[in-house]
Protein backbone atom coordinates (compact mmCIF):
# COMPACT_ATOMS: atom_id res chain seq x y z
CA UNK A 1 0.00 0.00 0.00
CA UNK A 2 1.21 3.52 -0.16
CA UNK A 3 1.08 6.44 2.33
CA UNK A 4 1.19 9.86 2.51
CA UNK A 5 3.21 11.57 5.80
CA UNK A 6 2.50 15.45 6.73
CA UNK A 7 4.48 16.34 9.53
CA UNK A 8 4.69 19.27 11.74
CA UNK A 9 6.83 20.71 14.66
CA UNK A 10 10.31 19.83 16.20
CA UNK A 11 13.19 17.37 15.47
CA UNK A 12 11.41 14.76 17.56
CA UNK A 13 8.66 14.38 15.72
CA UNK A 14 10.41 14.48 12.17
CA UNK A 15 12.20 11.60 14.12
CA UNK A 16 9.33 9.77 14.90
CA UNK A 17 7.88 10.30 10.74
CA UNK A 18 10.82 8.86 9.52
CA UNK A 19 11.01 6.03 12.17
CA UNK A 20 7.21 5.36 11.29
CA UNK A 21 7.88 5.41 7.55
CA UNK A 22 11.16 2.77 8.06
CA UNK A 23 8.13 0.86 10.32
CA UNK A 24 5.81 0.97 7.37
CA UNK A 25 8.73 0.24 4.64
CA UNK A 26 9.92 -2.58 6.31
CA UNK A 27 6.64 -3.87 6.20
CA UNK A 28 7.02 -3.56 2.16
CA UNK A 29 4.55 -0.67 1.91
CA UNK A 30 5.57 2.37 -0.10
CA UNK A 31 6.21 6.17 1.20
CA UNK A 32 4.65 8.74 -1.47
CA UNK A 33 4.55 12.44 -0.99
CA UNK A 34 1.35 13.40 0.66
CA UNK A 35 -0.62 15.50 -2.14
CA UNK A 36 -0.48 12.07 -4.17
CA UNK A 37 -3.87 9.86 -4.03
CA UNK A 38 -2.45 7.37 -1.11
CA UNK A 39 -4.04 4.50 0.44
CA UNK A 40 -3.65 6.11 3.87
CA UNK A 41 -2.30 9.61 5.09
CA UNK A 42 -0.40 10.06 8.35
CA UNK A 43 -0.50 13.71 10.05
CA UNK A 44 1.99 13.55 12.48
CA UNK A 45 0.56 17.22 14.61
CA UNK A 46 2.29 19.40 16.09
CA UNK A 47 0.75 22.08 19.44
CA UNK A 48 3.81 23.96 20.47
CA UNK A 49 1.77 27.24 18.84
CA UNK A 50 -1.72 28.28 18.17
CA UNK A 51 -0.96 27.72 14.71
CA UNK A 52 0.70 24.58 15.11
CA UNK A 53 -3.07 23.20 15.89
CA UNK A 54 -4.29 25.41 13.04
CA UNK A 55 -1.88 23.62 10.72
CA UNK A 56 -2.69 20.01 12.04
CA UNK A 57 -6.28 20.05 11.46
CA UNK A 58 -5.73 21.50 7.82
CA UNK A 59 -3.35 18.81 7.10
CA UNK A 60 -6.17 16.39 8.05
CA UNK A 61 -8.56 18.27 6.25
CA UNK A 62 -6.17 18.15 2.91
CA UNK A 63 -5.90 14.31 2.67
CA UNK A 64 -9.70 13.78 3.36
CA UNK A 65 -10.11 16.57 0.65
CA UNK A 66 -7.61 14.71 -1.73
CA UNK A 67 -8.71 10.93 -1.35
CA UNK A 68 -11.90 10.70 0.25
CA UNK A 69 -11.48 7.17 0.68
CA UNK A 70 -8.12 6.55 2.22
CA UNK A 71 -7.69 5.51 5.76
CA UNK A 72 -6.43 8.81 7.84
CA UNK A 73 -4.10 8.55 10.77
CA UNK A 74 -3.59 11.38 13.07
CA UNK A 75 -1.28 11.44 15.84
CA UNK A 76 1.40 14.08 17.67
CA UNK A 77 0.93 16.62 19.95
CA UNK A 78 -2.24 18.01 19.08
CA UNK A 79 -3.96 14.42 18.26
CA UNK A 80 -2.39 13.71 22.20
CA UNK A 81 -4.21 16.64 23.67
CA UNK A 82 -7.80 16.87 21.29
CA UNK A 83 -8.30 13.18 20.56
CA UNK A 84 -11.49 13.57 19.63
CA UNK A 85 -11.59 16.99 17.92
CA UNK A 86 -8.80 15.07 15.41
CA UNK A 87 -11.83 12.06 15.03
CA UNK A 88 -13.82 14.70 14.66
CA UNK A 89 -12.62 16.32 11.81
CA UNK A 90 -12.62 12.84 9.60
CA UNK A 91 -9.70 10.34 11.02
CA UNK A 92 -9.86 6.86 10.86
CA UNK A 93 -6.83 6.44 13.41
CA UNK A 94 -5.82 8.50 15.83
CA UNK A 95 -2.57 8.07 18.22
CA UNK A 96 -0.82 10.01 20.43
CA UNK A 97 2.16 11.47 21.19
CA UNK A 98 4.09 8.20 22.10
CA UNK A 99 3.13 4.42 20.68
CA UNK A 100 4.17 4.80 17.27
CA UNK A 101 4.41 1.26 16.85
CA UNK A 102 1.29 0.50 18.24
CA UNK A 103 -0.14 3.53 15.82
CA UNK A 104 1.26 1.85 12.87
CA UNK A 105 -0.07 -1.18 13.71
CA UNK A 106 -3.71 0.08 14.34
CA UNK A 107 -3.30 2.22 11.24
CA UNK A 108 -2.38 -1.02 8.19
CA UNK A 109 -5.25 -2.49 10.56
CA UNK A 110 -7.95 -0.13 9.48
CA UNK A 111 -6.50 -0.57 6.09
CA UNK A 112 -7.51 -3.79 5.57
CA UNK A 113 -10.20 -4.06 7.98
CA UNK A 114 -11.96 -0.35 7.31
CA UNK A 115 -12.13 -0.70 11.29
CA UNK A 116 -11.55 3.21 13.13
CA UNK A 117 -9.47 3.12 16.42
CA UNK A 118 -8.47 6.06 18.86
CA UNK A 119 -5.62 4.65 20.86
CA UNK A 120 -4.75 7.97 23.59
CA UNK A 121 -3.09 6.86 26.88
CA UNK A 122 -2.70 9.78 29.23
CA UNK A 123 1.00 11.14 28.30
CA UNK A 124 1.54 11.72 32.14
CA UNK A 125 1.26 7.73 32.83
CA UNK A 126 4.20 6.92 30.46
CA UNK A 127 7.05 5.39 32.16
CA UNK A 128 9.52 3.61 29.16
CA UNK A 129 11.27 4.82 26.35
CA UNK A 130 9.87 3.55 23.03
CA UNK A 131 13.20 2.37 20.90
CA UNK A 132 12.76 2.84 17.18
CA UNK A 133 14.05 2.78 14.15
CA UNK A 134 16.88 5.30 13.42
CA UNK A 135 17.44 7.25 10.19
CA UNK A 136 15.41 7.99 7.30
CA UNK A 137 14.41 6.48 3.91
CA UNK A 138 15.26 9.76 1.80
CA UNK A 139 19.33 10.79 2.26
CA UNK A 140 21.84 9.90 4.34
CA UNK A 141 23.59 13.14 5.03
CA UNK A 142 22.14 14.11 8.58
CA UNK A 143 20.37 11.87 10.86
CA UNK A 144 18.74 12.17 14.27
CA UNK A 145 18.40 10.15 16.71
CA UNK A 146 16.28 11.10 19.66
CA UNK A 147 17.35 9.53 22.66
CA UNK A 148 15.06 11.50 25.32
CA UNK A 149 11.17 12.20 25.32
CA UNK A 150 9.24 14.32 27.91
CA UNK A 151 9.89 17.46 30.52
CA UNK A 152 9.37 18.12 33.44
CA UNK A 153 10.34 21.34 33.74
CA UNK A 154 6.48 23.07 33.57
CA UNK A 155 7.80 26.39 31.71
CA UNK A 156 4.38 28.53 32.40
CA UNK A 157 4.32 29.13 28.65
CA UNK A 158 4.57 25.44 27.51
CA UNK A 159 1.94 22.92 27.12
CA UNK A 160 4.84 20.73 26.25
CA UNK A 161 5.17 18.66 29.40
CA UNK A 162 1.07 17.83 28.85
CA UNK A 163 1.65 16.65 25.40
CA UNK A 164 4.99 14.49 26.27
CA UNK A 165 4.43 13.37 29.62
CA UNK A 166 7.62 12.81 32.32
CA UNK A 167 11.09 13.05 30.95
CA UNK A 168 12.33 9.21 29.44
CA UNK A 169 15.63 8.28 28.31
CA UNK A 170 16.96 5.65 25.80
CA UNK A 171 19.59 3.94 27.46
CA UNK A 172 22.99 4.64 26.52
CA UNK A 173 23.81 1.01 24.92
CA UNK A 174 20.90 1.20 22.77
CA UNK A 175 22.05 5.13 21.83
CA UNK A 176 25.84 3.55 21.19
CA UNK A 177 24.53 0.74 18.50
CA UNK A 178 22.34 3.43 16.97
CA UNK A 179 25.14 5.32 16.14
CA UNK A 180 27.16 2.86 15.03
CA UNK A 181 24.75 1.72 12.97
CA UNK A 182 23.98 5.03 11.15
CA UNK A 183 27.50 5.19 10.85
CA UNK A 184 27.26 2.04 8.97
CA UNK A 185 24.54 3.26 6.70
CA UNK A 186 26.77 6.36 5.45
CA UNK A 187 25.27 9.11 7.47
CA UNK A 188 28.07 11.92 7.82
CA UNK A 189 26.24 13.40 10.48
CA UNK A 190 24.11 12.82 13.96
CA UNK A 191 21.99 15.22 15.68
CA UNK A 192 21.18 14.11 19.61
CA UNK A 193 17.60 15.19 20.17
CA UNK A 194 14.81 15.04 22.61
CA UNK A 195 12.07 17.30 23.61
CA UNK A 196 14.46 17.98 27.05
CA UNK A 197 17.83 16.83 25.79
CA UNK A 198 19.41 17.90 29.32
CA UNK A 199 17.08 15.89 31.75
CA UNK A 200 18.75 12.47 29.88
CA UNK A 201 19.17 10.40 32.42
CA UNK A 202 18.04 11.47 35.27
CA UNK A 203 15.29 9.22 35.25
CA UNK A 204 17.54 6.33 34.50
CA UNK A 205 17.75 3.87 37.58
CA UNK A 206 20.96 4.61 38.02
CA UNK A 207 20.89 8.41 36.44
CA UNK A 208 24.01 9.83 34.38
CA UNK A 209 25.33 12.82 33.70
CA UNK A 210 24.49 14.21 29.83
CA UNK A 211 28.34 13.87 29.05
CA UNK A 212 28.26 9.86 29.53
CA UNK A 213 25.76 9.86 26.45
CA UNK A 214 27.46 12.36 24.33
CA UNK A 215 31.22 10.76 25.19
CA UNK A 216 30.05 7.30 24.50
CA UNK A 217 28.51 8.42 21.33
CA UNK A 218 31.29 9.96 19.95
CA UNK A 219 33.56 7.66 20.91
CA UNK A 220 31.66 5.00 19.30
CA UNK A 221 31.21 6.75 15.68
CA UNK A 222 34.38 8.60 15.69
CA UNK A 223 33.46 9.13 11.51
CA UNK A 224 30.41 10.82 12.34
CA UNK A 225 29.87 14.27 13.57
CA UNK A 226 27.67 14.31 16.47
CA UNK A 227 25.20 17.65 16.96
CA UNK A 228 23.81 18.96 20.03
CA UNK A 229 19.77 19.32 20.45
CA UNK A 230 18.87 22.24 22.19
CA UNK A 231 20.30 22.66 25.86
CA UNK A 232 19.07 23.95 28.78
CA UNK A 233 21.44 26.68 30.43
CA UNK A 234 21.82 24.66 33.80
CA UNK A 235 23.54 21.79 31.88
CA UNK A 236 26.57 24.02 30.87
CA UNK A 237 28.55 23.48 33.98
CA UNK A 238 33.05 23.37 33.85
CA UNK A 239 33.06 19.17 34.10
CA UNK A 240 30.12 19.26 30.90
CA UNK A 241 33.07 22.03 29.42
CA UNK A 242 35.75 19.56 29.88
CA UNK A 243 34.03 16.64 29.11
CA UNK A 244 32.63 17.70 25.85
CA UNK A 245 36.62 19.89 24.73
CA UNK A 246 37.70 16.18 24.29
CA UNK A 247 35.37 15.11 21.71
CA UNK A 248 37.14 15.72 18.08
CA UNK A 249 33.83 15.03 16.25
CA UNK A 250 30.95 16.92 18.63
CA UNK A 251 29.91 20.22 16.27
CA UNK A 252 31.32 23.33 18.52
CA UNK A 253 27.76 24.47 17.80
CA UNK A 254 25.64 24.60 21.12
CA UNK A 255 22.05 25.40 20.89
CA UNK A 256 21.41 27.37 24.36
CA UNK A 257 17.95 28.13 24.85
CA UNK A 258 17.22 31.84 26.34
CA UNK A 259 13.50 32.73 26.02
CA UNK A 260 13.97 36.28 27.36
CA UNK A 261 16.89 38.18 28.72
CA UNK A 262 15.26 39.88 30.85
CA UNK A 263 15.31 38.44 34.84
CA UNK A 264 12.09 39.35 36.03
CA UNK A 265 10.26 37.70 32.74
CA UNK A 266 12.55 34.23 33.11
CA UNK A 267 10.88 34.00 36.55
CA UNK A 268 7.77 34.66 34.93
CA UNK A 269 8.51 31.81 32.69
CA UNK A 270 9.64 29.55 35.28
CA UNK A 271 13.03 28.98 34.00
CA UNK A 272 15.17 27.74 35.98
CA UNK A 273 17.79 30.48 35.44
CA UNK A 274 18.94 34.03 35.25
CA UNK A 275 21.11 36.40 32.63
CA UNK A 276 23.99 35.96 35.29
CA UNK A 277 23.76 32.03 34.74
CA UNK A 278 22.99 31.91 30.88
CA UNK A 279 25.99 34.38 30.46
CA UNK A 280 28.36 32.02 33.02
CA UNK A 281 27.37 29.43 30.21
CA UNK A 282 28.42 31.23 27.47
CA UNK A 283 31.49 32.23 29.04
CA UNK A 284 32.52 28.44 29.75
CA UNK A 285 31.16 27.33 26.70
CA UNK A 286 34.00 30.11 24.78
CA UNK A 287 36.75 29.12 27.07
CA UNK A 288 36.32 25.36 26.48
CA UNK A 289 35.66 25.53 22.89
CA UNK A 290 36.68 29.36 21.57
CA UNK A 291 34.64 30.66 18.43
CA UNK A 292 31.32 27.78 18.98
CA UNK A 293 28.56 28.86 17.72
CA UNK A 294 25.69 30.11 20.68
CA UNK A 295 22.35 30.01 18.78
CA UNK A 296 19.02 30.48 20.94
CA UNK A 297 15.43 30.82 21.24
CA UNK A 298 13.54 33.52 21.88
CA UNK A 299 9.94 34.25 22.75
CA UNK A 300 8.92 37.71 22.63
CA UNK A 301 5.67 39.67 23.82
CA UNK A 302 5.35 37.23 26.93
CA UNK A 303 2.86 38.39 29.17
CA UNK A 304 3.38 41.74 30.86
CA UNK A 305 6.48 42.17 29.24
CA UNK A 306 7.04 45.85 28.99
CA UNK A 307 8.77 48.01 26.83
CA UNK A 308 11.63 48.26 29.80
CA UNK A 309 11.87 44.42 29.70
CA UNK A 310 12.45 44.05 25.88
CA UNK A 311 14.73 46.75 26.34
CA UNK A 312 16.81 44.21 28.76
CA UNK A 313 16.66 41.51 26.46
CA UNK A 314 17.83 43.10 23.36
CA UNK A 315 20.92 44.77 25.04
CA UNK A 316 21.71 41.32 26.43
CA UNK A 317 21.23 39.43 22.72
CA UNK A 318 23.70 42.57 21.85
CA UNK A 319 26.07 41.54 24.57
CA UNK A 320 25.76 37.96 24.05
CA UNK A 321 26.49 38.00 20.18
CA UNK A 322 24.65 34.86 18.96
CA UNK A 323 25.40 33.33 16.03
CA UNK A 324 21.48 32.85 15.51
CA UNK A 325 18.08 33.29 17.02
CA UNK A 326 14.83 32.20 16.47
CA UNK A 327 12.13 34.81 16.63
CA UNK A 328 8.96 33.71 18.44
CA UNK A 329 6.05 35.63 19.32
CA UNK A 330 4.55 34.39 22.09
CA UNK A 331 1.51 31.84 21.64
CA UNK A 332 -1.13 31.81 24.33
CA UNK A 333 -1.48 27.94 24.89
CA UNK A 334 -4.63 27.17 26.99
CA UNK A 335 -3.98 24.76 29.62
CA UNK A 336 -0.75 26.96 30.38
CA UNK A 337 -0.46 28.93 33.44
CA UNK A 338 0.69 32.20 31.18
CA UNK A 339 -2.46 31.93 29.67
CA UNK A 340 -4.19 33.29 32.09
CA UNK A 341 -1.90 35.87 33.46
CA UNK A 342 -2.33 39.61 33.01
CA UNK A 343 -0.88 42.02 30.69
CA UNK A 344 -1.18 40.03 27.39
CA UNK A 345 0.78 41.64 24.58
CA UNK A 346 -1.29 42.73 21.48
CA UNK A 347 -0.54 41.01 18.31
CA UNK A 348 1.01 43.98 16.76
CA UNK A 349 3.03 44.67 19.96
CA UNK A 350 4.39 41.47 19.52
CA UNK A 351 5.17 41.30 15.70
CA UNK A 352 6.97 45.19 16.30
CA UNK A 353 9.43 43.30 18.98
CA UNK A 354 9.79 40.21 16.77
CA UNK A 355 11.12 42.49 13.71
CA UNK A 356 13.38 44.33 16.42
CA UNK A 357 14.79 41.63 18.23
CA UNK A 358 15.22 39.59 14.48
CA UNK A 359 16.89 42.52 13.32
CA UNK A 360 19.57 42.63 16.48
CA UNK A 361 19.81 38.70 15.72
CA UNK A 362 20.76 39.46 12.22
CA UNK A 363 23.23 42.14 12.81
CA UNK A 364 24.93 39.40 15.62
CA UNK A 365 24.56 36.62 13.21
CA UNK A 366 26.82 38.94 10.30
CA UNK A 367 29.30 39.73 12.95
CA UNK A 368 29.75 35.79 13.60
CA UNK A 369 29.84 35.08 9.62
CA UNK A 370 32.45 37.77 9.10
CA UNK A 371 34.39 36.08 11.50
CA UNK A 372 34.48 33.14 9.47
CA UNK A 373 36.24 34.82 6.36
CA UNK A 374 39.44 34.10 5.60
CA UNK A 375 39.02 30.74 7.64
CA UNK A 376 39.28 27.05 6.42
CA UNK A 377 36.58 25.27 7.42
CA UNK A 378 34.76 21.11 6.47
CA UNK A 379 31.44 21.24 4.84
CA UNK A 380 28.89 18.69 4.72
CA UNK A 381 27.71 19.21 1.31
CA UNK A 382 23.76 18.79 1.12
CA UNK A 383 22.40 19.90 -2.11
CA UNK A 384 22.47 22.00 -5.20
CA UNK A 385 20.12 25.57 -5.26
CA UNK A 386 20.45 27.29 -8.26
CA UNK A 387 23.97 28.00 -8.94
CA UNK A 388 25.05 27.23 -6.10
CA UNK A 389 25.89 23.80 -3.54
CA UNK A 390 25.13 24.25 -0.67
CA UNK A 391 26.04 22.54 3.10
CA UNK A 392 26.78 22.80 6.56
CA UNK A 393 30.20 23.67 8.35
CA UNK A 394 30.45 22.52 12.02
CA UNK A 395 29.39 25.39 13.91
CA UNK A 396 26.08 24.81 11.31
CA UNK A 397 26.65 27.16 9.42
CA UNK A 398 25.15 27.40 5.96
CA UNK A 399 27.97 27.34 3.34
CA UNK A 400 28.16 28.42 -0.40
CA UNK A 401 30.51 27.19 -3.27
CA UNK A 402 29.72 27.73 -6.94
CA UNK A 403 31.59 24.42 -7.94
CA UNK A 404 30.17 21.35 -8.24
CA UNK A 405 30.35 19.35 -4.84
CA UNK A 406 28.74 16.01 -4.29
CA UNK A 407 25.87 15.53 -2.11
CA UNK A 408 26.61 14.07 1.62
CA UNK A 409 30.70 14.60 0.97
CA UNK A 410 32.57 16.56 3.35
CA UNK A 411 35.25 18.70 1.79
CA UNK A 412 37.12 21.46 3.38
CA UNK A 413 36.59 25.25 1.57
CA UNK A 414 38.27 28.76 2.78
CA UNK A 415 35.24 30.74 3.56
CA UNK A 416 35.35 34.06 1.21
CA UNK A 417 32.31 36.35 2.22
CA UNK A 418 29.26 36.77 3.10
CA UNK A 419 25.63 36.07 1.96
CA UNK A 420 22.11 36.22 3.06
CA UNK A 421 21.88 32.96 4.78
CA UNK A 422 25.44 32.35 5.65
CA UNK A 423 28.52 32.47 3.89
CA UNK A 424 30.44 32.17 0.72
CA UNK A 425 33.70 29.86 0.13
CA UNK A 426 35.34 28.33 -2.59
CA UNK A 427 36.28 24.25 -2.62
CA UNK A 428 40.54 23.69 -1.46
S1 LIG B 1 11.88 22.91 28.91
FE1 LIG B 1 10.16 24.28 29.10
S2 LIG B 1 9.90 25.02 27.00
FE2 LIG B 1 11.09 23.16 26.86
S3 LIG B 1 9.61 21.50 26.52
FE3 LIG B 1 10.01 21.68 28.72
S4 LIG B 1 8.39 22.99 29.51
FE4 LIG B 1 8.51 23.28 27.29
Amino acid sequence: MKFGFYTLGCKVNQYETQAMEQLLAAKGHTIAPFDEPCDGYIINTCTVTATGDKKSRNAVRRAKKCAPDAVIGVCGCYAQLHAQSAAALGADVVGGSGERTEFIENLLRACSLRQAAVSVPDAMTRRTFELLPAGSLAGRTRAMLKVEDGCHNFCSYCIIPYARGPVRSMALPDAVRAAEGLAAAGYHELVLTGIELSSWGTDLPEPQPLTALISAVCRAAPALRVRLGSLEPRTVTAEFCAAIAALPNLCPQFHLSLQSGCDRTLREMHRRYDTARYRESVRLLRDALPGCAITTDLIVGFPGETEADFAQTLAFLQEIGFAAVHVFPYSRRAGTPAAKMDGQVTREEKADRAGRASKVAAQSAAAYHRAMIGTQVPVLFEQAEGVWYTGHAPNYVKVFVQEQAAQNQVRTVTVTGLCAQGVTAVLD
